[in-house]
């Protein structure tokens, strides 16, 4: 099929004013929110752009596209926002874009079995705003709550800022539809659980666009916490942090915020400290004996282990600008402003090892390496690394950050941690996940072939 057979067979399955090859609305799909791209959108480049945008309005049309895909062989690439800070939606090898920010419509609210269904580009903050007008709220708020998609969520395998509370976005939905390789659709779910075969709708949780268009997602839903506590602690140092942590997971307490901060970056999120140190957040919800049964225990805990407790202010002021991306996106707009974020996961026992040698590897790429630990799991823990640093020119800046990432990126390596524990894979990381995933990279490899044997969703991603 020549590219005008192409376009003309787009504009007939979904209307020529949702087809466009304008080179406007290819550049503008040829950078996400990723730090790297950012740097190629100052240099004027577009490494990965694709040959046709098209915008869809409802799952028929998706299959429509995909079919027209399918035929042609074309690479299909789904858009949700653009918020992933990866390269997940960058179409390495052109094609079909396929946008999916007019698949919008009004939710559906379960109020007795506490669930919501929304098409698949629905903004997550329209959602939330939805659901406050009736009573309700998500409880799962990524930092790009304002500038990402439900179905966005379900693709990269995302998690909010109170995950140790209400889990990733694995545990926030019950079911979603699909449009897979073959133009056909599928629902997968459980209600709310079940023992038939395996649990079908992991495969496309975190698949990145690569096994199928996800069109709907039925959410948990929440009637909004009786009441709120929430606690900053001042720290010896860093380890009893993560003692505090690891025993607060271990009891079985489920605070809906815990963060703690090192020294580096406590200085910017606390105000006033004379001489920074490590700091922790806590927060717990809910019923308001539980919430106050729950803080209570983990103070104990904390002050155990020489926790000094200095109010609830610095954490109020946080979860008020706790959207708030602009150092990171101020600094990567000035010439030669460069900054980056990295985030792994390892256990309890490897994450002391981890950071250091993480912070020491990185310290000569940036002027700033801070780190916070912010999703907490019995065995272990999330690790945030933001690095913030200015190059004489922009190019010198794209060097330091691919140096960031395959620094990084050997070291969790080395210490057998995960490397993403949110953000997945994108562009970013595609060198390392073969590694990463060791002998279940053959798994994904079969069920790539299986599920889009013509390998045109997204191709060029999670290593394959
Ligand atoms: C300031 C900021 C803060 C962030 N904070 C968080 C955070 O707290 N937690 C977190 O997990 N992530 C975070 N992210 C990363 C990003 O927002 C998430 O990964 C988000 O889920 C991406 O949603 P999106 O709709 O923008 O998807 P896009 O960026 O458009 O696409 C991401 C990937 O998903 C695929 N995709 C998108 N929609 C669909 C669909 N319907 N069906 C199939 N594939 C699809 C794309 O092909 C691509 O591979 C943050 C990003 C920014 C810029």
């Amino acid at each position: 099929m020549s590219t005008t057979e192409i376009t003309e067979a787009l504009q007939r399955a979904v209307g020529p004013e949702n087809v466009s090859v304008s080179e406007t609305d290819r550049d503008a799909h040829s950078h996400d929110s990723w730090p790297v791209a950012s740097v190629w959108a100052k240099l004027g480049r577009h490494p990965h752009r694709p040959d046709v945008v098209v915008h869809v309005k409802d799952a028929n049309e998706i299959a429509a596209v995909v079919n027209i895909a399918s035929n042609g062989q074309i690479p299909v690439t789904a858009w949700g926002l653009g918020s992933s800070v990866t390269g997940q939606p960058l179409p390495v090898r052109g094609g079909i874009l396929l946008d999916l920010s007019k698949l919008v419509g009004e939710p559906v609210l379960d109020e007795i079995n506490h669930l919501v269904t929304a098409p698949a580009g629905v903004r997550g903050s329209d959602l939330e705003a939805w659901l406050n007008g009736r009573g309700f709220t998500l409880n799962f708020s990524p930092q790009s709550l304002f500038r990402s998609t439900i179905g966005g969520w379900v693709a990269t395998r995302a998690t909010g800022q109170f995950s140790s509370r209400y889990g990733g976005i694995e545990n926030a939905l019950l079911g979603y539809d699909a449009v897979l390789a073959d133009g056909s659709i599928v629902s997968l779910g459980q209600r709310p659980r079940a023992a038939m075969g395996p649990d079908l709708k992991q495969i496309l949780i975190g698949s990145e666009g690569t096994f199928g268009v996800v069109t709907s997602v039925t959410l948990k839903v929440y009637r909004p916490a009786q009441k709120r506590l929430t606690d900053a602690f001042e720290l010896d140092d860093l380890e009893s942090g993560l003692t505090i942590m690891r025993e607060i997971a271990q009891v079985g307490l489920r605070p809906f915020l815990v963060r703690l901060y090192d020294a580096d970056e406590a200085a910017h999120v606390v105000q006033n400290q004379p001489s920074p140190v490590p700091v922790l957040f806590l927060g717990f919800e809910g019923e308001a004996a539980v919430a106050d049964a729950e803080r209570s225990i983990a103070t104990a805990i904390a002050e155990g282990h020489g926790a000094r407790n200095i109010g609830s202010d610095p954490v109020e002021a946080w979860l008020g600008r706790r959207f708030d991306f602009s150092t990171v996106e101020n600094l990567l707009a000035t010439p030669g402003g460069y900054a980056e974020t990295v985030e792994v996961a390892n256990l309890w026992g490897a994450l002391p090892e981890m950071y250091a040698e993480l912070k020491t590897a990185l310290a000569p790429l940036a002027d700033e390496v801070l780190g916070h630990f912010s999703h907490i799991y019995e065995q272990g823990s999330s690790l945030y690394i933001i690095l913030l640093g200015r190059a004489d020119t922009d190019e010198l800046a794209l060097a330091k950050l691919e140096t960031i990432w395959a620094t990084a990126m050997e070291v969790v390596l080395a210490h057998d941690g995960e490397i993403s524990h949110h953000h997945g894979g994108g562009l970013a990381r595609q060198a390392w996940v073969r590694r990463s995933l060791g002998s279940g990279f053959r798994v994904l490899e079969r069920i790539k072939l299986a599920m889009d044997p013509k390998s045109i969703l997204n191709p060029g991603k999670l290593g394959m």
